[in-house]
Order: structure tokens, then sequence, then C-alpha cells
């Protein structure tokens, strides 16, 4: 089928990419075919340069990276807040820059349903309608939202194939509409406590639904699909996933379905499967995650995305993130506790406000969720960069050796963590010294 883009590419792309638009995509796209899952067809190669990906240095298989977008250029391992309906709640787009936030995370269903990607469209794009100038991932939200509620699909839902189809051009409608730098494809999401043939066929619609993805992606010259591994807590049907996904060539890859009630060594075992399988030169996104611990472990088993509404969801509840854990400044303790949130911290919060000021304000004032809310992901980026430069510096197992030092002053560094930095080849005895010999 003849495609053709239906929009003009947004005027805040580089040079880079708008030397690469002139000519040299659209051909290529308007010749691109429809496929189906019975013969993967890969992305163009000249796609693929919408994303740029320089590994940097690595330690084992932890690597850092530089990852050029076409509204940002990151540095990896990172972490993408998320702002569902296109805003971090309680904090403005500048103060995601001054905290050094590189790349944030919307919510294609909840965005197409409010203002609408067609508002978003006439607007600008998300970049614009948000004043984002830094990149953006769209994720598609709710997958059963997508089947059940997409216009497209209202009125033949008697017809479940037909549906699904129909959804799928819609949500690539809609994802080109909001022009995120980084787009994900529609999957058949599955919770990992669940077992049986259902996740067989999750993870087989996953497969088929990338095909349909990519032919009727329209902006591929700025816009980047990433593919999503399902396949449960089964290695076997992941590996199906990943050399299905690894078949279409595109410019990077998410493990997803994880995140969702599974024991840790089983979290940590299919993230390390998949890191392993998947290209070395694209990036590789671990989708949900999570807590500083896990995105810790992931980094070190060769993962470079991260997101999760975890630092503003527990920082609404009266929750900071520190090197030691959680502090829960609702604690009586905190009513006159004159000391920042963290005295390491160099975020604005730390440097101005006490520990009893912020208690006064959280369950009373929004103010004390926004205070939170900075802090919390100011020490998600802090946390991002020192996990580059310590990769980068070769100073990666002192970096994790001292992570877990803070987090498990006792030595009780929990036995998942051991057997995933066992595999990871990053020697962690020195932590668990004192652990041993109590
Ligand atoms: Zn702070």
């Amino acid at each position: 089928m003849a495609l053709t883009p239906f929009c003009s590419p947004p005027p805040s792309l580089c040079s880079s990419f708008r030397s690469l638009r002139r000519g040299l995509f659209l051909p290529l796209l308007q010749a691109y075919p429809y496929t189906t899952s019975k013969g993967a067809v890969p992305m163009p190669e000249t796609a693929l340069m919408a994303l740029r990906f320089e590994v940097l240095g690595r330690f084992n298989r932890a690597r850092a990276a530089q990852l050029t977008l076409p509204h940002f250029v990151c540095q990896t391992p990172l972490f993408m807040p998320v702002g569902t309906q296109g805003t971090i709640k309680g904090l403005a787009t500048n103060q995601l820059e001054d905290i050094g936030c590189q790349i944030i995370l919307g919510n294609t269903y909840h965005l197409a349903l409010r203002p609408t990607s067609e508002l978003i469209d006439e607007l600008g794009g998300l970049h614009k309608f948000m004043n984002w100038p830094r990149a953006l991932l769209t994720d598609s939200g709710e997958s059963s939202g997508w089947k059940a509620n997409a216009p497209y699909t209202r009125g033949v839902y008697s017809n479940p194939s037909m549906c699904f189809t129909l959804a799928y051009f819609g949500y690539s409608c809609y994802i080109n509409r909001i022009g995120a730098d980084i787009i994900m494809a529609l999957d058949d999401v599955v919770k990992t406590t669940i077992t049986g043939p259902r996740i067989e066929e999750a993870m087989y619609r996953t497969l088929r639904w990338i095909d349909r993805c990519i032919a009727a992606h329209k902006r591929p010259y700025d816009q980047n699909l990433f593919g999503i591994v399902q396949g449960g807590l089964d290695p076997v049907l992941r590996d199906i996933c990943v050399r299905g996904l690894v078949d279409r060539n595109l410019p990077g890859y998410a493990i997803g379905g994880l995140a969702g009630g599974e024991d840790k060594d089983s979290f940590w075992r299919v993230v390390a499967q998949c890191t392993a399988a998947l290209p070395e030169d694209k990036p590789r996104y671990v989708m949900g995650v999570g807590y500083p611990l896990d995105i810790v472990v992931c980094s070190a088993l060769g993962a470079d995305m991260y997101d999760c509404v975890y630092p503003t969801r527990t920082a609404r509840f009266g929750t900071a993130l520190v090197p030691e854990g959680v502090l829960k400044l609702k604690n009586n303790a905190m009513a006159e506790d004159t000391r920042p949130i963290d005295s390491t911290c160099a975020c604005m919060v730390c440097k101005n406000y006490s520990r009893a000021y912020i208690h006064s304000l959280v369950s009373k004032d929004a103010m004390g969720s926004q205070l939170l809310s900075y802090h919390n992901l100011y020490y998600m980026m802090q946390l991002s960069r020192n996990l580059h430069s310590s990769i980068v510096r070769g100073k990666f197992p002192e970096f994790v050796c001292n992570f877990l030092q803070k987090m498990f002053p006792k030595g009780d560094v929990p036995e998942w963590v051991c057997n995933a930095m066992e595999v990871a080849e990053i020697d962690i005895s020195s932590c668990r010294a004192r652990f041993r010999d109590d």
C-alpha cells in the first residue's frame, strides 16, 4: 500500500535529521509494503537514522552510551519520569530541565482521549503543546483500552480480529500525530503472575501487531518505533519473541510485561535473558522499572532505559528516596528535624528546605508532594548520571558496592541481587562480608 506522511515533520528537528529527511526517506516509505507475521519485513535501513546509539564504555554486560534522538542527545543508563497526560504531576517543564531530565514518557491512550491527538497535532505536536524541548517517548498505555475504546474499533467489535487490526491502524495514527521521539508498538500485555496458553497467545499477537505497526508508521524519519518483547516468565516464549523482533530490525527494543508482581528472581532472569539476546548496537528499555535497586541490577545486566511512576507516586504519599532506601516525611520524628531530606543531595529542595517544613506540608498542601517529587526525580537523575559515569570511568563495581553498602548497611543484600550480580560478573563480596561475619 502506498504510504504518504500526513503531516510535516516538526521544525525543531536538528540539522542532521533535517538533511536526512531531504529526499532519502519518502520514496522508501511509499514503497514500503504491508506485511503479516508470516513474512517479516525489516524496517528500511535508512529509517534507523532517526536514532544514533554509541556505546561510550562497558563493564562486562553493563554499558554507558550516548543516545541521539531528534530532540535531545541522551546519556544512558537513563530514567524516564512518567507524564501520563503530558505532565509530570506537580512539576513544570523548566524544573524537569533543571534536574537534568533528558526524556519523559507520555501515554498515547490517555492523550488520545484528552486533549485528543488531533488537537495536539494541530497545535504542533506534544513537544510544543507541553513546552518540552527535550526527548519524548509515548507508550500505548492501555492495550485493553485500545481494543475496546479506540474510535476506529467502535461499531465493529463483533469481529475481534478486524477490531485488533483497525485499533492498530488507529493507534499508529495517534502516535504519529503526537510526535514523540520514541514510539512504543502496541503489545498484548499479560500479568506475569498469569500462567497457561494466554501467555503464548499474547506473545504471538504482539509479534503480529509489530508488522501492522511498521506498515502503518508514517514518520520513521523522525520517530523511532520500538518493539516490545513479551512472553511472560517462559524463557522459550521470550526467545521466540526476541528473535521475531530482531528480524524486523527495529531502532530499539523494550522488555515488557515485567514489574507485575512476579518474584524478583524470575524478574532479573528474564531481563538477563533478553539483554543477552538483543542487539549490541541498539538501546534496550526495561518497561515499568522501577525501584533504584532494580535499575542498578538491570544496568549491570546490560539494560539502558527505564520508566516508572514510583518516584512521583511515592512522593505524593510523603516518601523521599534516599541512598539508605526511603525516608517517610509523615513520620512524627520529622516534626522538629531541621536537616534536609538528604544531606548528600544537591537538589533545590535539599538546599532550601528542612524535613520539618516538608513534614508540615505533606497531606495538607500540594507543595509538600511537589517538593518531594522534585527531590525524588533529582535522585533518579543523579542515579542515572552516576551509573553512566562509573561505567565510562571503569568504576562500575565500586559504584555498585557503594550503592549496596548504603542501602544494606548490615550486609543483608537480597539473594536475588547476589544471584544477578554473579551473572553480571560484578564482585559484591565486600558488601556482604559484614553480614557473613555476624
Ligand atoms: Zn534532594
